[in-house]
C-alpha cells in the first residue's frame, strides 16, 4: 500500500490509546504515505495521543469533545488553517453509560438515550458537515459501527439503537455529499478489546464467541480494520459509498452456533 495515500491528508477523530480501532486506521494511513490530524478528547488523554502522534509524525488538530459543538468547528478550522483543503475524515466516537450496557435495553433512561444518540449519531452528522466545507471533490468519510445495528447483542442495548442510526446516516450523508464525489461510509468491525468495548457488560464472552462461530474462527485486529479503512479512504474504493463493510472474520454470515464450539 506504500504511496496509496500520498499528497491526502485528513483528520482521525477517536484514538484514546494504542488499543484504539482509530489508532489502527491511523497506523495504515501513515504508512501509505498519508498525511493525518489527530483530535482528543480532554487533557487525560491528550497524554497518551501526543506520543502516539510524534511515532507518526501526526499533527495535534485540538481538543475534541462532540457534545460541545465549538470544539468541531475549531478542529476543522485549525486543519483549515494549516493545510487548506482536506482529503479525508475518520470519526471513531461512541458513547453510552455504562450501567445501560448491561441487562435490559427496555431499561434505557431517557437522559442516556438522549447522551448516547447525541455522541455516537448526530455527532457523525456535525462531523460531516464541517468536513464538506474543507473537503476536497473526492474525498473519503468513515464512521465505526457494530452488527448491534443489525441483530441483538446481549448487553448492547441503547449502543444497537445508535448504531443503527449511525448506519442509516451513513446513507443519508452519502447521498447529500456524492455531487461532490465525497464518499460516505462504515465499517462494521467485529468486537476487539479496546477501552470502549470494556464498558460492555460480559465483554469476554463475546469476543470467545466470535472466535468460536465466526468463519476465521478468530476475531479481527485494530490492524485489519485499519487496513479495511485503507481502501475505503482511498481512491481504490471511488466506487463505494453509503455501504456498511463488515470486517468481523465473517461473523455476520452466521446463522448458528458452529456444532463444534465448545460452551463458553
Ligand atoms: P476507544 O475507547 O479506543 O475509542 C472511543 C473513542 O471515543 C475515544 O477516543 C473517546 O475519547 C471517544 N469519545 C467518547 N466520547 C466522546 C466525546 N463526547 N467527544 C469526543 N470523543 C469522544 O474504543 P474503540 O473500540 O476503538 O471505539 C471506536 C469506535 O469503534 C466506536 O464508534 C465504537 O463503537 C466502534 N466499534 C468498536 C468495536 C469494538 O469491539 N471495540 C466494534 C465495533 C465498533
Amino acid at each position: 500500500a506504500s504511496g496509496l495515500m500520498n499528497g491526502k491528508r485528513g483528520v482521525i477523530m477517536g484514538v484514546a490509546n494504542n488499543r484504539s480501532i482509530a489508532w489502527g486506521i491511523a497506523k495504515a494511513l501513515s504508512e501509505a504515505g498519508a498525511e493525518i490530524a489527530l483530535t482528543w478528547q480532554g487533557d487525560a488523554l491528550k497524554k497518551r495521543v501526543e506520543p502516539l502522534a510524534q511515532e507518526l509524525g501526526a499533527f495535534m488538530a485540538g481538543h475534541c469533545d462532540v457534545t460541545d459543538l465549538s470544539t468541531i468547528d475549531a478542529v476543522f478550522s485549525t486543519c483549515e488553517e494549516k493545510w487548506g483543503k482536506i482529503d479525508f475524515v475518520v470519526h471513531a466516537v461512541a458513547f453510552s453509560d455504562k450501567d445501560e450496557l448491561t441487562g435490559r435495553y427496555v431499561d434505557t433512561s431517557r437522559d442516556n438515550f438522549a447522551r448516547t444518540m447525541d455522541i455516537s449519531v448526530y455527532s457523525f452528522t456535525a462531523v460531516a458537515a464541517r468536513a464538506e466545507r474543507i473537503m476536497n471533490d473526492g474525498g473519503s468519510i468513515l464512521t465505526l459501527t457494530y452488527y448491534g445495528a443489525e441483530k441483538v447483542m446481549p448487553h448492547y442495548n441503547v449502543m444497537g439503537v445508535a448504531k443503527a442510526a449511525l448506519e442509516a446516516s451513513v446513507r443519508y450523508l452519502a447521498v447529500d455529499l456524492g455531487n461532490r464525489g465525497i464518499r460516505v461510509n462504515a465499517i462494521s468491525a467485529g468486537p476487539i478489546k479496546t477501552l470502549a468495548a470494556s464498558g460492555i457488560g460480559d465483554f469476554r464472552y463475546i469476543l470467545k464467541w466470535n472466535e468460536y462461530n465466526a468463519p476465521l474462527k478468530r476475531t479481527v485486529s485494530i490492524e485489519e480494520v485499519g487496513n479495511s479503512a485503507l481502501y475505503l479512504l482511498s481512491d481504490l474504493s471511488s466506487g463505494v459509498t453509503g455501504e456498511v463493510h463488515h470486517v468481523d472474520s465473517g461473523y455476520h454470515t452466521i446463522g448458528m452456533k458452529a456444532v463444534d464450539a465448545p460452551d463458553i
